[in-house]
């Protein structure tokens, strides 16, 4: 609930309509107790009165009555209505919705097809026969206009009802044994009623209207009795000459209709789940950046792209979690560089650092730099790192469906990856996607190009996604696990691919993965990250053979061989520390058999020997320990 209330308050037009409309209502309540004129008391001496005179703030109408307190008294009684009418629609249209969507089959369509009926009449046509019907009053347009919205919520609860009525839940409940009322009443119910809401907030303005409306045409409320479509009424025979006697209710049902509507806006966002997942909080389009960051130099000249004490945190409420805690990398070009670590390491962060691609919020870059063509891309403008994103530096993610537009043909968005960084036409654009179809190996890359993502398996699809990396010839390429979703043989082929066009295109690539097998295949050097940090990197090879940190030769030891003989496969046992509370000293300590009591005090600092370096006061191999 107060989840709901502060998602809703963070919408500045619905907040100013809760406030609007909250004032409103506050002032309908207190409206018996203030001590304003009757109403109803004619005085036809003061007809026609302008606002501001003497003892009649907003004037007087054509009967000399006090147009304040009419309105006051108007405003309360045409929001009584069109509440009343739409808490009324709802109960009886919901529960009609949720019966036919319950249980289905005849009783759905019988029901439905009376619904259908009345949806078939012109909605106002309907209220206007149903008042006649009925007779003139504001109770009878109070149910008329109910009746006529009673279709609106039946429809869109049973839409809902029939989705709920075949889950898994509802199921088991009745196996378990529930009737149908308990069933409806605690399971389909709750699940039902924030769409009530919705429904109820989108269309209660509209209700309002609609009483006003009848009211106006004389159908509504009866003279003397004031509600706001009666005054409008009333008014327009006088609105030359007297306009403030229709601009007093006009005014006050524009204000209460577009704050019920703003209102029922946020309501509708905040209670919809997929816009409560963070589709409302809108990210920048870069990483947010500390005022207090401090840019570290790089410490390597001839990288191609050099991290230099990346610190990346997400601030979440009162929480910080510091997923990336001061990494220094360099990549050389034409060197693949692997990042490896358990999933929750930092590996995805770092990367989506580089080009600011983290989400803000909650993402925050606090400290370091990465220099690119001796420039810091951190703190650079949004131009700037635009015009590098997929052109200089360009990413393969993990999954390429999800990157993929589902309704375009892939030649078409490889065409336009291109596009958006040159000045080319689509016909060369066209062609050119076709080339990169042919370079990552798609056979027949002519028709390829006609294909739409759904029509290609996951490894053309991964494909696709290098190919479209590849589209503006970038200098160097952030791949973040694209491997991970494959079976082993494409992925095997992908790592291929990859390591090819790397010496023909005489790439730089950055590759993650959490799979020392790939890192074997592929990389020259290879990062080991463990809770945002960097505790191990070198060649691959001289890691591989001879681990320095402990956490490296558990992961080394995770990878079956083939025909290796039986060597057991150990899991390392623990979980990686929650980056929010990190432990002093060595994060993996606990986890570590050879942990000391030196191990959990302090920062244990990144000893580097030679290309190698390693973050731990014990390692494995005495190597690193005794240059270091
Ligand atoms: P991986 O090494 O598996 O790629 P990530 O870099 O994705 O790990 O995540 C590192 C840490 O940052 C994790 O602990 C994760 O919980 C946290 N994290 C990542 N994205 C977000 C986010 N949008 N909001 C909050 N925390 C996040
Ligand atoms: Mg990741």
């Amino acid at each position: 609930m107060r989840a709901f209330f502060k998602l809703l308050f963070r919408n500045r037009l619905a907040a100013a309509g809760a406030v609007v409309m909250a004032l409103v209502v506050l002032l309908a309540l207190v409206t018996p107790l203030l001590p304003l004129m009757d109403p109803d008391i004619t005085n036809t001496a003061d007809r026609f009165m302008r606002p501001f005179s003497e003892g009649h703030l907003f004037g007087t109408d054509h009967l000399g009555r006090d147009l304040l307190s009419r309105l006051m008294w108007g405003t309360r009684l045409s929001l009584a209505v069109g509440f009343a009418a739409a808490i009324i629609a709802a109960i009886i249209g919901s529960a009609i919705g949720i019966i036919a969507g319950y249980f289905a089959g005849r009783t759905d369509n019988i029901i439905m097809r009376f619904v259908d009926m009345l949806m078939a009449f012109p909605y106002i046509l309907l209220a206007l026969a149903i008042v006649a019907a009925l007779g003139p009053g504001l109770m009878n347009a109070l149910i008329a206009v109910a009746a006529v919205n009673i279709p609106f919520f039946a429809r869109n609860i049973r839409g809902i009802t029939v989705g709920i009525a075949h889950q898994e839940f509802v199921d088991a409940a009745k196996l378990a044994g529930l009737g149908h009322t308990k069933i409806i009443l605690s399971e389909v119910l709750p699940n039902v009623v924030p769409v009530i809401v919705i429904a109820m907030s989108t269309t209660i303005g509209w209700m309002i209207l609609e009483t006003a409306g009848l009211s106006f045409l004389g159908l509504g409320s009866q003279p003397p009795q004031a509600d706001l479509g009666s005054m409008l009424g009333e008014a327009r025979s006088a609105l030359i000459t007297s306009p403030h006697t229709s601009i007093v209710p006009g005014f006050m049902i524009l204000v209460i209709v577009m704050a019920i509507n703003l209102l029922g806006d946020g309501v509708r966002d905040a209670l919809d789940p997929r816009l409560k997942s963070g589709a409302l909080s809108r990210p920048t389009a870069t990483t947010q950046i500390a005022s207090d960051r401090v840019a570290a130099a790089s410490a390597n000249d001839n990288a191609i792209l050099s991290i230099n004490n990346l610190q990346t945190q997400f601030h979440i409420k009162d929480r910080i979690y510091k997923a990336v805690g001061g990494v220094d990398l360099d990549v050389k070009p034409g060197e693949c560089l692997g990042i490896i670590g358990e999933s929750g390491s930092g590996k995805s962060v770092t990367a989506l650092s580089v080009m600011g691609l983290v989400a803000s919020p909650p993402g925050i870059i606090t400290g370091g730099s990465v220099i690119y063509e001796g420039e810091d891309l951190i703190g650079a403008p949004y131009e700037k790192l635009r015009s590098y994103r997929g052109n200089r530096i360009a990413y393969i993610f993990q999954d390429p469906l999800a990157t993929l537009h589902p309704l375009y043909k892939v030649g078409d968005q490889l065409a336009e990856a291109i596009r958006c960084h040159h000045h080319v036409s689509k016909t060369a654009a066209r062609a050119k996607a076709v080339d990169l179809l042919k370079s990552v190996r798609i056979p027949n890359p002519e028709d390829r190009a006609e294909s739409y993502p759904h029509e290609l398996s996951g490894g053309m699809r991964q494909r696709i996604g290098i190919a479209m990396a590849l589209a503006n010839d970038p200098d160097i390429i952030i791949a973040d696990e694209p491997t991970t979703a494959l079976d082993v043989t494409v992925q095997a082929q992908i790592l291929a691919l990859l390591n090819d066009l790397r010496r023909e295109h005489g790439l730089a690539i950055i590759f993650i993965t959490h799979d020392f097998g790939v890192v074997a295949q592929l990389c020259d050097r290879v990062a080991v990250m463990y809770a945002g940090r960097i505790v191990e990197t070198g060649e691959t090879d001289t890691i591989l053979a001879d681990p320095a940190h402990p956490y490296t030769k558990r992961l080394i030891a995770c990878v079956p061989e083939l025909g290796g003989g039986r060597r057991q496969l150990a899991a390392i046992p623990g979980l990686p520390p929650v980056v929010d509370k990190l432990p002093d000293g060595c994060a993996f300590a606990e986890r570590c058999e050879k942990c000391r009591t030196e191990c959990t005090v302090g920062d244990i600092p990144l000893r580097i020997s030679g290309s190698r370096a390693v973050r731990c006061l014990y390692p494995e191999t005495e190597l690193a320990r005794e240059t270091a």
